[in-house]
């Protein structure tokens, strides 16, 4: 009996998978075996392709997550799609940057809404599924939230980005806490500086580049595939164990 980082048979719910983190995850989820329902606003072309060709399903369900309104609908859609959920990714997400005495209500709440509320929401939806169903083999369950260095830190003229990344901090160990006795397990991941579209602004600017890089141990900027594997992790019975956990996958940038 080895440890085992299969998730064959399983179904996983990723949000935003049309590109990126989000992208890589589902990918790689289904690389392990799981079929995939990839939640977003944009649709996944590609994804839906690069999951296929691995020989898992690939549903695809069109929800705006900027509020909560969306989310019954998108576990509904995929249970029906998939027969199950065993995991849910809580990926979408985004940034707005602004001089914190020029910040603005708007960038504040929507950086709230979608990177926080309707994570949590769709959380305890997806969650209400697991538990009813109970564990098999030992866990019912894992909620896997991407969170940031901003868990973590502060940041620059991103005070939303940082109130919400650390709220998902928090909100993934509340969740772990409540969750433990019936078998599912909630962990989040807190990716370094990644090369996708969140973090283009800071790429084409030079200073902020190299003073990203000069900060980074690794010395390079991290791809989302960097950060699939913690996912797979999280996401197999081999973390049936770690619960309550924000795992940083940040080429070393916490330790300098
Ligand atoms: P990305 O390429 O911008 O991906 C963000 C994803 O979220 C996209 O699929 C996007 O869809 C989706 N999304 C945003 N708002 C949405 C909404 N209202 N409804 C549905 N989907 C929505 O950036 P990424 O870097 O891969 O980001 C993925 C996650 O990693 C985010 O939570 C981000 O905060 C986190 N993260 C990234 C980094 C990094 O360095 N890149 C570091 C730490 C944490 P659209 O394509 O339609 O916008």
């Amino acid at each position: 009996m080895g440890i085992s980082f299969d998730l064959s048979g399983k179904g996983a719910l990723v949000t935003g998978a049309n590109t990126g983190i989000g992208q890589a995850i589902a990918v790689a989820l289904a690389e392990a075996g799981a079929d995939v329902a990839l939640a977003g606003r944009s649709d996944p072309v590609e994804t839906l392709k690069l999951v296929e060709a691995t020989g898992r399903k690939a549903v695809n369900i069109s929800a705006d997550l900027s509020s909560t309104q969306p989310v019954q609908r998108v576990v509904d859609e995929a249970l029906a799609g998939l027969g199950r959920i065993d995991i849910l990714v809580n990926n979408a997400g985004i940034i707005r940057r602004n001089d914190l005495l020029d910040f603005g209500e708007e960038d504040w709440d929507a950086v709230m809404d979608t990177n926080l509320k309707t994570l949590f929401f769709l959380s305890q939806a997806a969650a209400r599924h697991m538990v009813s169903r109970g564990p098999e083999n030992g866990s019912a369950g894992k909620i896997i939230n991407i969170a940031s260095l901003l868990t973590f830190q502060g940041g620059i003229r991103v005070p939303s980005y940082a109130a919400a990344k650390s709220g998902v901090g928090g909100v993934t160990k509340a969740m772990a806490n409540e969750l433990a006795a019936s078998g599912v397990q909630v962990n989040a991941i807190a990716p370094g500086y990644i090369a996708t579209n969140n973090t283009a602004a800071l790429q084409a600017d030079a200073t902020r580049s190299r003073q990203i890089l000069e900060r980074i141990p690794t010395g390079r900027w991290g791809s989302p595939q960097d950060i699939a594997g913690a996912a797979v992790f999280l996401a197999s019975p081999a973390s049936d164990y770690v619960t309550g956990h924000v795992l940083a996958v940040d080429g070393g940038w916490l330790a300098r």
